[in-house]
């Protein structure tokens, strides 16, 4: 339910409060623990809901209403206080709490992404047979053939890449290089330059 005074939503908070306490959150308990829907006490809870599948469709619908409510009058989508930044839908407050969270999970889940695909082009040490790189920090996935320019155009690059590779399987085609011998190898033609020392030197 949308408020659009202030004082109004502060009392309607302060009535949720009251019924987030005492004899209300006895029977909440009781019901949570119990097994049945925390509305309706009727009907079994669902396995991902505290309430049961007809009063938590309602319940997610009431939400879906005051959001687009929020939106309509301009106001933050998630809290409904006024919006600071009129570009952004939700206020910076709403922004803070949820941004670094979800930047750390992207970055966590990037990290483990990279890992399974390095694991499954030969775990994490460079290819190279003249170079013993093996922090992850330094390594890179490298395009066997030298098309890397035309795959990042296609496929992406970074995290996205690293999806589309556990998408597809891991195709043939990548090794694990460390960014010198990546470089090297791209400025010398396709073999690095570790390789022809090596050559030389025998
Ligand atoms: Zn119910
Ligand atoms: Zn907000
Ligand atoms: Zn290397
Ligand atoms: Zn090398």
């Amino acid at each position: 339910m949308p408020y659009k005074d202030i004082l109004e939503r502060r009392a309607a908070n302060r009535r949720s409060h009251r019924k987030n306490s005492g004899e209300a959150k006895k029977r909440r308990l009781r019901l949570e623990s119990s097994g049945l829907c925390i509305k309706c006490a009727a009907r079994p809870r669902t396995t991902t809901s505290k309430r049961c599948e007809i009063c938590s469709q309602k319940h997610a619908s009431q939400i879906r209403t005051r959001k687009l409510q929020y939106v309509l009058e301009g106001r933050c989508h998630t809290c409904g206080k006024p919006r600071d930044n009129l570009n952004v839908q939700r206020c910076s407050r709403c922004t803070n709490r949820t941004r670094p969270k979800a930047i750390i999970a992207g970055k966590a889940r990037r990290q483990a992404d990279k890992l399974l695909v390095f694991n499954a082009y030969g775990g994490c040490k460079c290819a190279c047979s003249g170079c013993l790189e093996s922090n992850i920090k330094f390594l890179t996935i490298d395009h066997i053939n030298n098309n890397g320019t035309s795959e990042r155009k296609n496929f992406g690059s970074g995290g996205i890449f690293y999806k589309y590779l556990i998408k597809n399987n891991y195709p043939a085609g990548y090794q694990v290089l460390c960014y010198n011998c990546n470089c090297g190898r791209g400025a010398n033609g396709g073999i690095c330059p570790h390789v022809e020392l090596d050559a030389n030197n025998n």
